[in-house]
């Protein structure tokens, strides 16, 4: 293995497995890296870890050993990327914007961020309901937010109200159905859905679109489908994956793919 592969140029091999090529170690230390040290007195699993880093330094982090190195993470509340020692990372918040934040008072109106509004009266129907229970039956749900903070207005708020809310893969989802009228969803309305799903995007969400009754798709992962069925959250579910990755949706779900 060239000096490049491994990410110490070290001859040391660690315990967990981490260090040199169990062939290059000279010296064989009979405890976990630091890393893998760090990583188990802050209660997060390397998977954890590697899931805040930039795609491209993934495959370095993977085998990292030291907690001073430093690498690209991304921010999951929406902000730009940055650099930061996986020390960083583990022990604060790492990104520089959300550390001025927890100093501010007004933190929790950021932008991208899932509240609880109180009092929001939802006129949910009884497919919406269905989706949400078919849904939670595969993937752990939050009930206490049914908001999120946006950086401008919607109808005159900071705030839109998305169907679900899953504020660990910052993914909303809306169903649409055009109602016992037909007009819901189509013209106007439309425009309407599409500024809701920009508004998101702004604040690094993504919709997913359960399209029911006739309506086209709408934004790049809509499910068009003939009701709430299996079948459709089984879409669902592999839509997270395509925008979050199967890892982070695996960690949610209830019981785990076999095999
Ligand atoms: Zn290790
Ligand atoms: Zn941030």
């Amino acid at each position: 293995m060239d000096e490049e592969a491994t990410p110490t140029g070290t001859t040391v091999r660690f315990c967990c497995g981490h260090g040199a090529d169990a062939a290059d170690a000279r010296i064989t230390l009979q405890r976990d890296c630091p890393l893998c040290m760090l990583l188990a007195e802050t209660t997060r699993s390397r998977e954890q870890l590697l899931r805040k880093a930039a795609p491209a330094g993934r495959a370095a982090l993977a085998r990292e050993t030291r907690i001073g190195a430093s690498y690209e993470w991304i921010c999951s509340r929406g902000h730009s990327r940055f650099e930061a020692s996986v020390r960083e990372t583990l022990t604060g918040p790492g990104c520089p914007k959300c550390a001025r934040n927890a100093q501010a008072p007004a933190a929790r109106f950021e932008g991208g961020v899932p509240f609880m509004k109180p009092g929001l009266k939802l006129g949910t129907s009884q497919a919406e309901q269905k989706l949400r229970m078919l849904l939670g039956e595969r993937i752990r749900l939050p009930h206490r937010v049914n908001a999120i903070r946006i950086s401008r207005t919607f109808y005159g708020k900071p705030e839109v109200w998305p169907d679900i809310i899953i504020p660990a893969l910052k993914v909303a989802i809306e169903y649409d159905s055009p109602g016992r009228e037909g007009t819901s969803h189509r013209g106007l309305k439309e425009a309407s859905d599409r500024e809701k799903d920009d508004a998101l995007a702004e604040v690094g969400w993504a919709v997913i679109r359960v399209r029911t009754g006739g309506l086209a798709a709408l934004g790049p992962y809509s499910i068009v489908c003939s009701g709430v069925t299996d079948s459709a959250v089984e879409e669902v579910v592999r839509l997270l994956g395509a925008i979050r990755g199967e890892e982070a949706v695996t960690a949610l779900m209830r019981t785990k793919p076999s095999g």
